[in-house]
């Protein structure tokens, strides 16, 4: 047998275990890593088996890696349960995780220099591990929120109207439960146009402010009309975001939804009259009382109008109530059709109505009365009898309350009674 004088120097400047044994686990060389790490010195093992010293190795799959290796010439490996380390080593490094012990790959070589003998390195992986064991952590992590995330879409889309359309308003998705109000299946909607819902007789101004601020990359709030697939008028408060992507460009929108009729009803009946349907008093109240304790260029030029019914007691002495009651009705529809889309009226109470016409001067407000006037003279007969009105007109001064208004517009109002009536008088 020929002596082998082993490369020491070479072995023990690794940072590496490496040591050579036989295949009856016989240590025939330990490196000085080997030494420091296991504190048993070379002295002490060399000659011995591994058997005495490390206990807790599986020595009979050791044993076949050795016998592996051997055969086939070439590197095998030890696998190692992270339960039983090959070599216990205690980790000295200051870490944030809780492994305690040196994580390890054990490696067994042919041993060139002796056929019946085998290298075995141990290389330090307890960062790859623990590198793993975070990668392992944050991926169960991530799927938590996954999961989360997956039953929060749930609730939503079963209890939110939600949307996502397109940069030209074809819908892309929409939840289940917009697809149950509106009743119709997620089939039919994809592909189609938002518009689909609008309601002809809504003003455009809304949308227009809509697309426009959505298109500049800004979000929009604010209540819509829109008419489910059976014709249903519903009104909705709405919140519509743009989807941007890293380069800032707009790649979708996404709105949401929330039914909010049942409110704007309820608020609709607290400011009509119910006979008329125009709004009540407390509404124009309101309104001129706000005009007036806020005092804004826009709001302060208008011109306020009273009109009466010419002896109306005749018409209910006459006919009864319910023919002075369908006469009423006439006469505020008349009113209404005359005027312009955003002039106020209201029926001030009994057979009298008031009125606001915005941006108008007094000479203008007269004619525009005057059409008014003719107009109830003209249409309206009840039976027999003629029905015609006496009108009381001002403009509002600025600063003032508006009872000194309606003061000035009463005083008008009696003097085209008291002028014969079926007439306009300014003050
Ligand atoms: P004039 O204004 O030209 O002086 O005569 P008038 O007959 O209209 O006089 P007045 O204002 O005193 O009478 C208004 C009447 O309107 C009194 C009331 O019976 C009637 N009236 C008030 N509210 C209603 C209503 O809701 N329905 C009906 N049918 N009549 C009403
Ligand atoms: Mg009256
Ligand atoms: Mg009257």
């Amino acid at each position: 047998m020929i002596e082998i004088k082993y490369p020491d120097v070479l072995l023990d400047s690794l940072e590496n275990g490496h040591m050579i044994v036989d295949d009856a686990f016989n240590v025939s060389y330990w490196n000085r890593w080997l030494s420091i790490n296991t504190q048993i010195p070379k002295e002490e093992i060399i000659g011995k088996s591994l058997e005495k010293f490390f206990p807790q190795i599986n020595y009979k799959v050791l044993y076949r890696k050795i016998k592996t290796a051997l055969t086939i010439g070439t590197p095998t490996f030890y696998d190692v349960n992270s339960a039983k380390k090959f070599v216990p080593i205690e980790r000295n490094k200051v870490t944030t995780s809780s492994l305690r012990l040196m994580q390890q790959q054990v490696t067994i070589s042919p041993y060139i220099a002796c056929e019946n003998k085998v290298m075995i390195s141990i290389y330090d992986i307890s960062e790859l591990f623990e590198a793993k064991l975070l990668i392992k952590k944050e991926a169960q992590k991530v799927q938590t929120l996954n999961e989360k995330l997956e039953a929060d879409k749930e609730v939503i889309d079963k209890n939110i109207m939600v949307m996502k359309t397109s940069t030209n308003g074809i819908i892309r998705d929409v939840s289940s439960f917009f697809c149950d109000f509106f009743e119709v299946t997620k089939r039919e909607l994809l592909g189609k146009n938002i518009s689909m819902f609008k309601l002809s007789d809504t003003s455009d101004v809304i949308y227009r402010d809509l697309w426009e601020t959505i298109r500049s990359k800004i979000p929009w709030s604010g209540e819509l009309q829109y008419k489910t697939s059976k014709g249903q008028k519903k009104w909705f408060l709405a919140r519509v975001v743009p989807i941007l992507n890293e380069l800032r460009e707009i790649v979708e929108f996404s709105a949401v939804f929330h039914d909010i009729t049942n409110e704007k009803l309820l608020a609709e009946l607290y400011i009509t009259d119910p006979l008329t349907k125009l709004y009540n008093r407390a509404h124009f109240d309101e309104t001129i009382n706000f005009i007036a304790k806020n005092q804004r260029k826009s709001d302060v030029d208008f011109i306020l109008a009273i009109v009466d019914i010419d002896y109306f007691k005749r018409i209910n002495d006459t006919y009864g109530h319910q023919v002075g009651d369908d006469a009423l009705v006439c006469v505020a529809k008349n009113i209404k059709k005359s005027l312009r889309e955003n002039d106020l009226v209201a029926r001030w109470g009994g057979e009298e109505f008031v009125i606001m016409l915005k941006n108008v001067t007094l000479d203008e407000a007269q004619k525009i009365m005057e059409k008014v006037r003719s107009n109830i003279e003209k249409n309206i007969v009840c039976h027999d009898i003629k029905v015609t009105a006496s009108f009381g007109l001002t403009k509002y001064r600025e600063n003032e309350e508006p009872k000194e208004t309606f003061k000035r517009v009463d005083d008008a109002l009696y003097e085209a009674k008291d002028g014969g009536r079926n007439r306009i008088v300014v003050k």
